[in-house]
This record gives C-alpha cells, structure tokens and sequence, in this order.
C-alpha cells in the first residue's frame, strides 16, 4: 500500500498514477471520489458556491453509486456515478470551487474512507489524498507527502485547465488553490497534515522523471521492484 498525500495540484494523481504503471498496481484518485460527490450535490441544488445544505447533501449520499473503470487510451481508472462517466465534469473549477466544504462534512468523510478501505484490502494500490497516510491506510508501507511552492501548483493547474478549453485567469486558479489549502488544513475531521512517517517530497523543480527516480530509489531499498 503506497500512499500519497499532500497539497492541491501538487501533480499527487500524475505521480501516483505513473508509480501504479510501473508496479503494476492500482491506482486511486480520492479526490475524484469527493470531487463526484461534489458534482451530485452540484446537480441535486444541495450544493452551491453560497453554501451547503448539509442535511439535503447528507440525504443524497444513499443515492450515489461511486466506481472507477479502467479507461486503456488514459491509462488510468476513470470515475462513475450511478453508471456515468463523469470524469471531466469533476474538473470543473465550479466543483473545485464546493469540494473543501463538501469535503469537510464528517457524513461525507466516513462514507468515503470506508469505499477506500474496501477498495485497497487486497493491497497493490497506489493511493493519492489528503489523509491516506493519516486516516484511511496508516499501516500503509510507504507514505509520501507532497508539496510545491504555491505559484508553480497554481501555474500547473492553470496550463492544464487552459488545455482543456476552462475559461478561467490566473488569478482564480490561485485564489482556489489558496483556499482549498487553508480548507483542507484547518478542516476539524481528518485535517491535511504530514503523517509523521511520511518522506517529503517537494516537487516544485522535479520533472515527473525525477520524481519517479525518487521513489524507485526508495521501493528498491524497500525490496519491492529491481
Ligand atoms: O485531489 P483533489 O484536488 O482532486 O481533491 C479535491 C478536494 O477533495 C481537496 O481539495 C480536498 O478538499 C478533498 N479531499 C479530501 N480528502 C482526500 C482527497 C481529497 O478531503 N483524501
């Protein structure tokens, strides 16, 4: 069980989901998992950039069916909601904007982390999250928490959602970065922190190359690939 956490657009998923690649295990995007949930609330009207309607929100989590189906041309899992693809959608920087308050919401939380303990008993999962380490695996093998200078996350996350064609400026992408940290770290349950046998890992000048020489190094040490 290999577990990464850290910050917002950190690259978390690119990095996990190249560590699966190479072990050949799997490779789980928790933050799609919030962000899913995000995007019902969204669609129900329990959900809005003014607030939550928490009881609303709460009343709906029965009524969604959370998978991930592996998509060959992305080379990764692409997420469900009650049967649909709603892998683009999530990305959205209205869903980005609602997911730390939804996030935050114990009833959410609890749902969530015990589909991720399912989903990793039988090991061979790489993990990406906030609180892999911390909450939903803490025996995990290795833990690693990332991090990145704020402005090169918010570069990051700004190219790729010009790429794919969000009309958004520079200054919302920070501004959303900026509050999701301070969400996520200050949030009652479950809050971002480093576990305290996590390595660092601060990938503000590594290219995704250097980041996988990083931990190959570390699984070799540990005896889990040549
Ligand atoms: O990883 P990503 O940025 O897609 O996550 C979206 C949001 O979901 C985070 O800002 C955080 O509020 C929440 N999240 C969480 N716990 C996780 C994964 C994500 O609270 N394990």
């Amino acid at each position: 069980m290999i577990a990464v956490d850290g910050f917002s657009s950190c690259g978390k998923s690119t990095f996990a989901k190249e560590i699966a690649a190479r072990l050949g295990y799997i490779f789980i995007d928790t933050g799609a998992m919030y962000r899913a949930v995000t995007l019902c609330g969204l669609r129900a009207g329990v959900v809005s950039a003014r607030g939550i309607d928490r009881e609303g929100l709460v009343a709906l989590l029965d009524r969604i069916d959370i998978s991930f189906r592996f998509n060959s041309e992305r080379g990764a899992s692409d997420i469900y909601v009650n049967g649909e693809c709603v892998e683009r959608e999530i990305r959205s920087i209205e869903v980005s904007g609602c997911v730390s308050a939804v996030s935050s919401v114990a009833e959410v939380r609890s749902r969530l982390v015990a589909l991720q303990q399912q989903m990793g008993k039988n090991k061979g999962i790489v993990m990406d999250g906030r609180d892999i380490g911390t909450v939903v695996f803490p025996d995990a093998e290795l833990k690693i928490f990332m991090t990145a200078d704020p402005m090169v996350r918010a570069r990051r996350r700004y190219d790729e959602l010009r790429a794919k064609g969000e009309e958004i400026s520079m200054e919302e992408v920070e501004e959303n970065i900026r509050s999701r940290d301070i969400a996520d770290q200050t949030r009652a349950i479950s809050p971002l922190r480093k576990a305290e046998d996590a390595v660092v890992l601060d990938n503000s000048r590594m290219t995704v190359a250097d980041q996988m020489e990083w931990v190959l190094e570390r699984l070799r040490k540990m005896g889990v690939c040549e």
